[in-house]
């Protein structure tokens, strides 16, 4: 049993505790949490700064942790995946060894749980090990070719179906985006996802182009799959945001994760949430900085009561997997967005949307929610750029 104690803890689920003592058992498994005149000083291992709860990524690519620093920051969406597409190759023990130093660095950041998006085995064998809870979104995408529907749809299904699950772990079969998925490959995609309680992840409105393709077909994507002497014969121009045709596509009785939603609107995000009661948000700052040079409008979805999650996307897109430092990017650039909202979004909601809130997300009784201590912190008690991560449990 551990006493763990430091000037303020955040629960998430229920008020702040200064100077507040968590017990947890050998299994890291919370038993009790008070405060500090109800311990013996000797018994407890106080720190500096606070305790939280582990943190949820609610978006990555684990497969594709070899190409760290290999594609250039700042080009935009559809360069960016012309260089993921062309430089993925690589020796099997690279990917395998890269795979592996992915996941010890976000252990060591203090994520207990990821999201991860998958297109092929690559990661399986160490998610098996069972070191982090993973939610494996198998991801499809046909380009929006009927030719290419059924064949694509099987070999993604054979990917799904070759996934073992680890105990307590998740998978579903995703779509891509809107601009990569027909809407017969959508219907091929719902059929296989029927249980009401799984989660369901979609790239949402990244990069200018995509509402492009959808309002007026026109615009970069027209000119990407013509590159790569793909026609959209099959494709009308909907003459909406591309958010309305994955939901018009989409089982609303599902969990819906939006990833990115760099450009997404007010009408947008309100359009989401009457379609369905289930739908979050995942926002990866330092992805966005990196591939497009901006950032979601954080205020739009405050306004709207949205459930926002944090995700680091891959180390393809970013400098690091930590979810310290994408709170400290929206921190810095939009300061309005409190600390504790911050927490909120890095670990309880990112654990609701993965349907993994049960033992994860807050510290709470009967959960084994991981520790982490968050120091140098500002006067306030606050995040600043210098605040550091110590992982506790
Ligand atoms: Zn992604």
């Amino acid at each position: 049993m551990r006493k763990l104690s430091a000037d303020i803890i955040y629960p998430i689920q229920g008020a702040p505790i200064q100077e507040g003592v968590v017990v947890v058992d050998e299994d890291g498994i919370v038993l009790k949490l008070d405060i500090r005149s109800n311990h013996a000083q000797e018994e407890l291992e106080i720190y500096e700064g606070c305790i939280i709860p582990g943190f949820v990524n609610t978006h990555c690519h684990l497969e594709l942790s070899h190409m760290k620093a290999k594609v250039d920051t700042g080009t935009s969406l559809i360069p960016f995946i012309s260089g993921v597409v062309s430089q993925r190759e690589a020796p099997k023990d690279t990917i395998l060894a890269a795979i592996a130093a992915a996941e010890d660095e976000m252990i060591a950041a203090g994520i207990v749980a990821v999201g991860d998006i998958s297109n092929v085995e690559d990661t399986f064998a160490q998610k098996s090990k069972g070191r982090l809870r993973y939610y494996t979104f198998v991801e499809f995408f046909d380009f929006l070719q009927p030719s290419l529907t059924e064949s694509e749809f099987k070999k993604y299904k054979a990917v799904y179906d070759a996934l073992v699950l680890a105990d307590g772990h998740q998978k579903t079969c995703v779509p891509h985006a809107p601009y990569s998925v027909s809407a017969n490959l959508f219907d091929y995609i719902n059929q296989v996802n029927t249980a009401d309680l799984s989660t369901i992840s979609i790239h949402n409105q990244e990069t200018p182009p995509e509402n492009q393709l959808f309002m007026n077909k026109t615009g970069g994507f027209v000119d990407f799959y013509q590159g790569f002497g793909m026609q959209l014969d099959a494709f009308e121009a909907t003459k909406q945001a591309s958010i309305k045709y994955a939901i018009a596509h989409m089982n609303p009785r599902l969990r819906t994760l939006f990833v990115h939603n760099t450009l997404s609107t007010a009408k947008d995000i309100q359009a989401a949430h009457a379609w369905s009661d289930r739908v979050y948000w995942a926002t990866c700052p330092n992805a966005n900085l990196y591939i497009e040079n901006r950032l979601p409008n954080y205020r739009l979805f405050l306004d709207n009561d949205a459930r926002m999650t944090i995700g680091t996307d891959s180390l393809t897109s970013n400098w690091q997997l930590s979810i310290l430092e994408e709170m400290k990017t929206i921190a810095k650039y939009q300061s309005y967005v409190s600390f504790e909202t911050l927490l909120q979004w890095a670990t309880l909601n990112g654990a609701k949307a993965l349907g993994f809130d049960k033992d994860l997300g807050s510290i709470t009784v009967g959960k084994k929610c991981g520790l982490n201590l968050l120091y140098r912190l500002d006067e306030k008690g606050s995040l600043c750029q210098d605040t550091a991560i110590q992982k506790l449990v």
